[in-house]
This record gives structure tokens, C-alpha cells and sequence, in this order.
């Protein structure tokens, strides 16, 4: 997945609001290019474990409908361990089909990776962190297939 710096900023800025517990949040996409970040309510309010509130995460995902784009990313933070999936966040991922993106702000600086977790399987998926310059570029498919 593509996403421009702006919005990544955002989830990232959400993660130290909500230090030190975990935040949470879905990433809405078109083509592989995130286009707005959704933050919701971590039900948990836990500093180990994310559960976005149920109605909030209806919600978000009936306007991501609406608009005609796709679950792009459902996010969540970790605050005190590297951003990996934790056993808990492997269990509890029900959308294979979503990108699972972590924001790491354990460290001195932000570490945001992404994940497909399908079965139990965790693999890493790039995310392509973009300018809104680049992304106004990409548009133009000239090498883009
Ligand atoms: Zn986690």
C-alpha cells in the first residue's frame, strides 16, 4: 500500500496522544493508495491489547463503503514492543483480506510496518511512504504498471 506522509502523520500523532495505551484506527484505500485514516475508540484501553469499539468501527467501515473506496489497513499502535503482531493481534485478525498496519512508538522514533496475517500467518507487506508531490506523480501512471 501507498500512503502519503500527511497521513501516516496522523496515526502516528494519535499513537502518542493515546500513549500509553494502544490506539486504533482503519485506513481507507483505492487502487493501493491510502486515502483518509479513520481513528476510533480503543474499547480496550489497554497499553498491551486494541479493541476497536464495535459501533465505531461500523461506522467507519459503512463510509469507507459509501465513498466507494476499501478497507485499506486497520492500525493499531504499540507502545512498548517493536511493531510486530503480537499472538493476541494474530488471533484476533478476522480480515484477511486487509492490510494489519502497527505504529511503533516505542522507540525514539516511529517505526510503522504493515502485515497481512491470514490463517495465523504473518507476512510483511511494503508501505510505500509517498510525498504528496510523489503521489500527484504516481497519478500519472507513466511507469506505474
Ligand atoms: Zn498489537
Amino acid at each position: 500500500m501507498q500512503i502519503d506522509r500527511a497521513l501516516l502523520d496522523q496515526s502516528v500523532a494519535q499513537a502518542h496522544a493515546e500513549a500509553p495505551n494502544e490506539c486504533c484506527g482503519i485506513i481507507a484505500a483505492r487502487d493501493g493508495q491510502a486515502v483518509s485514516v479513520h481513528p476510533a475508540r480503543n474499547a480496550a484501553a489497554s497499553p498491551l491489547r486494541y479493541e476497536m469499539d464495535g459501533m465505531e468501527q461500523y461506522r467507519i467501515q459503512s463510509a469507507i463503503e459509501d465513498a466507494g473506496h476499501d478497507l485499506g489497513a486497520i492500525y493499531h499502535s504499540h507502545t512498548r514492543t517493536a511493531p510486530y503482531p503480537s499472538q493476541t493481534d494474530i488471533n484476533l485478525a478476522f480480515y484477511p483480506e486487509a492490510l494489519y498496519v502497527i505504529v511503533g512508538v516505542a522507540g525514539d522514533r516511529p517505526d510503522v510496518r504493515a502485515f497481512r496475517i491470514v490463517d495465523g500467518e504473518v507476512s510483511e507487506q511494503p508501505l510505500e511512504v509517498t510525498s504528496a508531490g510523489e503521489a500527484r506523480r504516481g497519478d500519472e501512471r507513466s511507469e506505474a504498471e
